[in-house]
């Protein structure tokens, strides 16, 4: 029996009609990408979210987690609407509002997870999707695993109220096992790429345990910056940037004041340039990944993590202290590459290193923070792992 399995007896009084576990995610590349149309290629990890769950017939969703220090929420699956829930019950809430259109009623839940949570290993997707499935098989309604990824964006955009791309969910229920998921975020089509790590390789992940307190505010700015550079270019969106230095040249003449009393309120365009620069160049470097890792040239990709995250350092300005470090500390001890992940601010970095180096590798980047006084850096190993699945 799983561990979440047994917590929902004791919670309950009663045995669970089945465990569902969703995996948190980290993206190999393409990050700022998804909310401008373009590209991205998270792997599952073998960490995730767990939910214990059985229907209930009056009607309502109780919620208990074994992270969470509150005893649990119960809702009436009827009243659920955006506002209605408060904090992390939030999230499985939404995923029951965001499936009452197709049929699903009240429900018994136990939450139980392995993944850090606010790392950015996608948590709150592992969350959605682990309820989502659930609520989905208990209730025998019928999205299939493209619109459950949709539905359960829908509860974090709507019903959390955070502005999430699609592409947490999608990896949590799309990715399989040995491969990463290219997700092109304009059309939602994915396609699964072969990532076999071997013997050879290791993928590391740092939790760079760096509070993400203004992390919320910077994103918005980020993506309020990427919509004005898209509407002065006049594309729908950065995705459809073919001729970066035309699109750099265009951004510069929208500085110039056309008229009298045109002086201060344009907008920064050198910052501008700056992201246009980094969100073209990133989808470029998504491309050659997936082209190399079909090659099973796995080793150089390293390159292009630390060129992706160079971009986000110096073009798109979201990277954090700790998280250069542990990207130079990793280079020093041998990693082919590494980078930033997330949206920036705090979370996570994400190194590919030759299996016999990791050691070297995580001891390094240990030393540079103790050098520096900063918190311990916690590693977990990224293996390519199976998407949302039923456990028993
Ligand atoms: P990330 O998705 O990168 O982990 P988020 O801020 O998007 O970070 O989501 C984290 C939030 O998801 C937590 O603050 C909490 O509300 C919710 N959450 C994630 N896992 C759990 C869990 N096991 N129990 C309760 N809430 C959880
Ligand atoms: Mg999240």
């Amino acid at each position: 029996m799983t561990h979440a399995a047994a917590a929902f007896e004791d919670a309950y009084g009663r045995p669970p009609e089945g465990v569902w576990h969703a995996p948190g995610r980290v993206n190999l590349i393409g990050e700022h990408t998804d909310y401008n149309d373009g590209l991205v290629l998270p792997l599952a990890l073998p960490q995730g979210v767990s939910v214990a769950a059985a229907r209930r017939d009056d009607g309502v969703l109780e919620v208990r987690s074994l992270q969470a220090a509150a005893a649990g929420h119960r809702v009436r699956v009827a009243e659920l609407a955006p506002g209605a829930v408060a904090g992390w019950a939030a999230y499985p809430a939404g995923v029951a509002w965001a499936l009452r259109e197709h049929g699903v009623g009240g429900a018994s839940l136990l939450i139980d997870s392995d993944l850090p949570q606010g790392a950015g290993l996608s948590s709150s997707a592992a969350l959605e999707c682990a309820t989502a499935l659930a609520l989905c098989e208990l209730y025998g309604a019928g999205p299939d695993r493209a619109e459950l990824a949709r539905l359960a964006q829908r509860a974090e955009n709507e019903f959390v109220g955070v502005p999430c791309g699609i592409m947490d969910q999608s990896a949590s229920l799309l990715c399989t096992a040995g491969h990463a998921l290219l997700l092109d975020c304009r059309s939602g089509l994915s396609t699964q790429v072969p990532l076999a790590l071997g013997e050879e390789w290791s993928l590391l992940v740092v939790d760079t345990r760096a509070p993400r307190a203004l992390a919320d505010g910077r994103y918005a700015d980020r993506r309020a910056e990427c919509e004005q550079a898209a509407r002065l270019l006049g594309v729908a969106a950065l995705r459809d940037v073919t001729d970066l230095p035309g699109a750099l040249r265009a951004l510069q003449a929208a500085r110039r004041p056309r008229g009298l009393l045109r002086r201060s309120s344009g907008p920064d365009t050198a910052a501008l340039q700056r992201r246009v620069r980094h969100v073209v160049t990133e989808n470029h470097r998504v491309e050659a990944a997936v082209g190399l890792l079909r090659a099973g040239a796995l080793g150089e990709v390293g390159a292009l993590l630390t060129a992706a995250h160079l971009s986000l350092r110096d073009q798109f300005e979201v990277s954090w202290p700790q998280a250069d470090t542990a990207v130079d500390a990793a280079l020093r001890a041998g990693a082919r590459g590494g980078r930033m992940v997330g949206g920036g601010f705090g979370g996570s970095v994400i190194v590919l290193t030759p299996a016999d180096r990791a050691e070297a590798v995580r001891a390094s980047i240990a030393a540079a923070y103790a050098e520096r006084g900063w918190e311990a850096p916690a590693f977990l190993e990224a293996v390519p792992s199976p998407g949302a699945r039923r456990l028993g």
